[in-house]
């Protein structure tokens, strides 16, 4: 995701068009809006900000959303959905692992799509979220005493195209029309005030309950980029409340009646162990006296010295993957500007000393770690609906876009990195004369052949009326949206006929293709760049025996300079027909160009380089 700054503020205007932020996360969901300068998120009846992404098929038949459907998860673990972030947008079979450790079912449907069995009910992992989606959007309506109808939704910076494709989707699935999917990192930087004015270099570190992730952003020219992310989905406070849970669980009496294995025993030590943790990164240390019934009584006085033992190495790993994602953005640390924190966990003291240990910077804390990503893609919701024009915020092509061209070869118009939207139209015309139809091949890819680059989808022009080859002049239109939509259009521009379409260029490309593709660019560079040499050798010779023929046929010429000419002519297609290489047909061109350029008043030359100059546009 990118962000850049746009020219001198306009005035706000009134009535101001509402678009929210929402933050749909894995284990909490929010919403925020901007109005003025100040975002601010959007809290519930209690005042509460913070929605559980969780979801309660009741058996008596409702349908339950939020912090009920959480309490609910222990009296019925398998009609419980939560976590689903983690489902979307994946293979089936990819979520193997994960469905493995859910207490509800998920099953493999249709295309290896994921669904959750509930009873004898199935649901797409869209569907669920979208039920969260829902409540955002009432809770959201109820605080606005308004109808919400647009989002800005935030997404980790690793999801691929399917990922996003799928949060879009479970938006349409709640009634909203989601105007832009944003980076999560991107949205805390902007929630910081780091709004691209500055060039500089930011750290995100967002550990949450169940993940942890960190991003290295570039800012550049008002550029917001994700330079690397790395991080693991199965590590957070949750793991940090599991070690404590350990401690409490041991000092129960070894007499007790029921075993701690029980899932209600288990959850109250579990909650005991997370306000424990809580009341442990503003104290030094905190005292516990769990009455669990049969099971005894649990006291237990903890100091916060011996809790940050306890939970050091896995504040280690989360640094780990900070390392990582620096050495893969090739950013050494002392380049770092800026170090962002994100998500709940970030307020354990030691996780803030050790990053600002390890980074040598002090993190930014001003903004509440729980909030930072929905305030912040509240401010895009708030460029976007047009009431902020100080900021543009754009994303960029991952891969260049093109159209094929004769023999084979790809001319890029959009390329890699551009920021978006963005648009590029050129023109080119047709290789054979009368020709009525063209087709037109759109490719995404940093290779220089068709058949090394991703086909995303063709089309064909017709009704162009017969004429010479080279004489349609066919304007091709390529136009990336805000979304990410590619929509090419071709016209003649003689006669006014016009065709498209409109693909996603990203959708089922994932990061790792992305990363593939751009690698095997480069290590097939060398050979890619001859063999597009071979081509457009090929195609330039091709035009010279046709512009030279026409040519013959409209001068006349002395005969022995026609003899010069029809020998090199001759000696070209000979050349041609025997699928000469690059070297012999250049050589064969420039015999050719020699003869006709040295003929009285070049009057062929003139005709073959005007015929070569519509061809080459081709
Ligand atoms: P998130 O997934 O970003 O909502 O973060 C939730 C995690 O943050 C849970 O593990 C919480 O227990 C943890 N958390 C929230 N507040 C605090 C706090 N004051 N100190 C330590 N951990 C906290």
């Amino acid at each position: 995701m990118t962000t850049q700054r746009g020219p001198a503020p306009a005035p706000t205007q009134k009535p101001q068009r509402l678009v929210v932020g929402i933050d749909l996360g894995t284990t909490n969901s929010l919403a925020a809006v901007r109005a003025g300068k100040q975002a601010r998120v959007l809290r519930d009846a209690q005042g509460e900000p913070l929605i559980p992404s969780v979801v309660c098929f009741h058996p008596d038949g409702r349908t339950i959303v939020g912090r009920e459907a959480k309490a609910l998860r222990l009296s019925f673990p398998d009609r419980t959905v939560f976590s689903v972030k983690r489902l979307v947008g994946r293979a089936a079979s990819e979520c193997g692992a994960e469905a493995r450790v859910l207490p509800y079912r998920v099953v493999a449907g249709e295309r290896d799509l994921p669904r959750v069995q509930v009873g004898d009910r199935q649901f797409t992992p869209e569907a669920i979220s979208a039920l969260v989606l829902q409540q955002v959007k009432a809770t959201a309506e109820s605080a606005l005493g308004q109808p919400v109808e647009q989002a800005v939704v935030t997404v980790p910076a690793w999801f691929d195209d399917a990922q996003r494709q799928a949060t879009k989707d479970a938006a349409a699935l709640a009634g909203l029309d989601c105007l832009r999917i944003l980076n999560e990192p991107t949205a805390a930087a902007l929630a910081y005030g780091i709004d691209g004015n500055k060039d500089g270099t930011v750290l995100v570190y967002d550990l949450g309950g169940g993940t942890f992730d960190v991003s290295i952003l570039r800012i550049e020219d008002g550029v917001f980029r994700v330079l690397s992310t790395a991080g693991d989905t199965h590590l957070g406070g949750d793991d940090f409340d599991a070690l404590l849970a350990e401690r409490i669980l041991a000092a129960l009496p070894r007499t007790a009646a029921v075993p701690a294995a029980d899932p209600y025993v288990l959850q109250a030590v579990r909650a005991a162990a997370e306000g424990l943790k809580i009341r442990l990164s503003s104290e030094t240390s905190a005292e516990l006296e769990l009455d669990l019934g049969a099971a005894g009584t649990a006291k237990l006085r903890i100091a916060r010295s011996e809790f940050e033992a306890t939970i050091a190495p896995l504040v280690q790993r989360t640094l780990d993957c900070v390392q990582r994602a620096l050495k893969d953005a090739n950013v050494r640390i002392d380049q770092l500007d800026e170090v962002v924190l994100v998500g709940g966990s970030t307020r354990v003291p030691l996780v803030r000393a050790r990053l600002a240990a390890f980074t040598g910077k002090q993190p930014h804390t001003e903004v509440d770690p729980d909030l930072a990503v929905a305030l912040g893609a509240s401010i895009q919701a708030d460029v976007l609906a047009g009431n902020d024009r100080s900021l543009l915020l754009l994303d960029v092509i991952p891969l260049s876009l093109g159209i094929e061209t004769l023999g084979g070869a790809v001319q890029k118009l959009i390329l890699r990195n551009s920021t978006i939207p963005t648009h590029r139209t050129e023109e080119f015309s047709t290789g054979v004369d009368d020709q009525t139809a063209v087709d037109l091949a759109i490719h995404q890819g940093e290779r220089e052949l068709a058949r090394d680059c991703r086909l995303l989808g063709r089309f064909k022009l017709r009704g162009i009326p017969p004429m010479p080859a080279g004489l349609p002049r066919i304007a091709v239109t390529f136009l990336v949206d805000a979304d990410g939509v590619l929509r090419v259009t071709a016209r003649e521009q003689r006669t006014g006929v016009e065709a498209g379409i409109q693909v996603v260029p990203s959708y089922g490309l994932s990061r790792d293709e992305v990363k593939r593709m751009m690698l095997e660019s480069i290590e097939h560079a060398q050979q890619d760049y001859l063999a597009r040499e071979a081509i457009d050798v090929r195609n330039k010779a091709e035009a010279m025996v046709r512009g030279t023929q026409k040519a013959l046929q409209l001068a006349e010429l002395p005969p022995d300079q026609t003899y010069a000419v029809h020998k090199a002519l001759a000696a070209l297609r000979k050349l041609l027909a025997a699928g000469a290489g690059a070297a012999s047909l250049k050589a064969g061109c420039d015999d050719l160009t020699r003869v006709t350029a040295t003929i009285a008043d070049d009057v062929i030359g003139a005709a073959v380089a005007k015929a070569l100059r519509e061809e080459q546009q081709r």
